[in-house]
């Protein structure tokens, strides 16, 4: 799952597209979005 970098939207074009762009606001910056990415570390 892709997210647009500038307005958050979902990206649902396939990544592997060369030259995709944001349906809403045709930005070109997109960044992973990962659902359960909590990491939890124990400083000791
Ligand atoms: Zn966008």
């Amino acid at each position: 799952m892709f997210r647009c970098y500038i307005c958050n939207e979902k990206i649902t074009t396939d990544m592997d597209t060369i030259g995709i762009q944001c349906e809403n606001c045709g930005g070109r910056v997109f960044y992973k979005d990962r659902p359960n990415v909590k990491k939890e570390l124990k400083a000791r």
